[in-house]
């Protein structure tokens, strides 16, 4: 998308430099294509699980799922070079159905072992919230893995919200299901504030690039004090995203701000590190 991005914006002038980077980064997107449409028959996709930690008492039980993609040749392709091209190409539906299924799968047995609490954050990709089936596929998976739908949020970005009407179904479809949604990189796009007011949202994600500069930058710091108090106020839950530093994690303490994700508490990890570290 970016490099697409570029070709048009850098014009005609530039012809010989875009047009040797497209062909370099044309035979990639192809070659990630190539690749997705295997993926999941070759076993490649994985998914690990970053904490998410209640500032307040220091405790973890919630977890966001966040998918890994392991390629022979390429080897591990990061969910930001190939998401987009599985959105495009419709690999992602079936990829979704798969990441929601693991998760369930992960659940299950993590409640068989004692630890039934546990929460799980799941991104759903603007496509798959788009799916008219989403709802009921997923009641089906919760159906078959006996899944306490408290125990799952969704994360949706502001851009799956472009069409409000059928947004709305879908949220009231999920919600009905007693899931939670949580709108993810929260002010990283056109925010609109309306929607606050439309969407039964449960929870914000703070944008982590308001986070990176809160303790240098005066502008991130009142954009990030004004998110929290607006979550207060609308009696959402809010999470801040990339927490890295001890500063930040001090700061955003003292804003009362509910939880916090990032490197400062932990990197994404596989399933059997966070049983060693967070489950009993
Ligand atoms: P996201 O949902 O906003 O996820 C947070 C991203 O920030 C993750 O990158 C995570 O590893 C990274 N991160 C966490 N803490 C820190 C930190 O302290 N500093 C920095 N610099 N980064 C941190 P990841 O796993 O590479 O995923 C990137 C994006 O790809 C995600 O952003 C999400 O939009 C998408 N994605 C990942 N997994 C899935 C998935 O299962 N389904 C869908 N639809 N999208 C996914
Ligand atoms: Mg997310
Ligand atoms: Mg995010
Ligand atoms: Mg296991």
């Amino acid at each position: 998308d970016m490099a697409l991005y570029d070709v048009k914006q850098r014009g005609r002038g530039r012809f010989q430099t875009y047009h040797s980077g497209m062909n370099k980064n044309s035979s990639r997107l192809l070659a990630i294509e190539t690749g997705l449409r295997q993926a999941l028959e070759n076993n490649e996709f994985s998914l690990f699980y970053q904490p998410q930690v209640d500032l307040n008492t220091n405790e973890t039980k919630s977890f966001e799922a966040l998918l890994r993609w392991t390629h022979e040749g390429m080897g591990s392709v990061p969910p930001t070079a190939f998401i987009s091209v599985a959105e495009e190409s419709g690999l992602m539906i079936p990829i979704g159905e798969w990441i929601i299924e693991e998760v369930c799968k992960q659940l299950a047995e993590w409640s068989l072992n004692g630890n039934s609490r546990v929460k799980v954050a799941i991104n759903l990709s603007s496509k798959q919230f788009q799916q008219y089936y989403l709802a009921d596929m997923i009641r089906s998976l919760f159906q078959t893995y006996q899944i306490q739908p408290h125990q799952i949020e969704f994360e949706i970005t502001e851009g799956a919200l472009q069409n409000p009407h059928e947004a709305m179904e879908t949220i009231r479809r999920l919600k009905s299901l007693g899931v939670s949604i949580s709108i993810d990189d929260f002010g990283k796009g056109f925010s609109s504030l309306r929607y606050l007011k439309t969407f039964p949202i449960d929870t914000l994600k703070i944008d982590q690039s308001f986070i990176k500069n809160v303790i240098t930058d005066e502008k991130d710091a009142a954009i990030i004090t004004s998110i929290v108090h607006l979550a207060e106020s609308l009696s959402l839950e809010v999470v801040a995203e990339g927490i890295e530093t001890q500063e930040q994690y001090a700061y955003l303490k003292a804003l009362n701000c509910q939880k916090g994700q990032g490197y400062f508490f932990s990197k994404p990890l596989p399933p059997d590190e966070i049983e060693q570290r967070y489950l009993k």
